[in-house]
């Protein structure tokens, strides 16, 4: 057993509990939020995709789709995006 064993151990520790801290806290809103839930759109009530074409740029970093039904654009909760 190397001399180090307890330091890798504590490092791996350490690492899991980031981690755990990480996905525990990350916030469910924000551009950095993450939703899980499923999106309709502001306007007609239609479902967004689950898989998402991005229209432009802002919808490649932060998310949020443009409407199939209607063509107005929403962000990834739901909100209508003022562009
Ligand atoms: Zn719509």
């Amino acid at each position: 057993m190397p001399d180090n064993y307890q330091i890798i151990l504590l490092g791996l520790f350490l690492a899991i509990l980031m981690f755990y801290v990480l996905i525990r806290f990350w916030p469910k809103t924000g551009k950095m939020g993450i939703n899980t839930k499923s999106v309709i759109c502001p306007e007609c009530g239609l479902k967004a995709p689950m898989i998402r074409k991005p229209r432009n740029l802002r919808q490649v970093l932060w998310g949020g789709w443009t409407c199939a039904g209607c063509g107005c654009e929403f962000d990834k909760y739901g909100n209508e995006a003022n562009t």
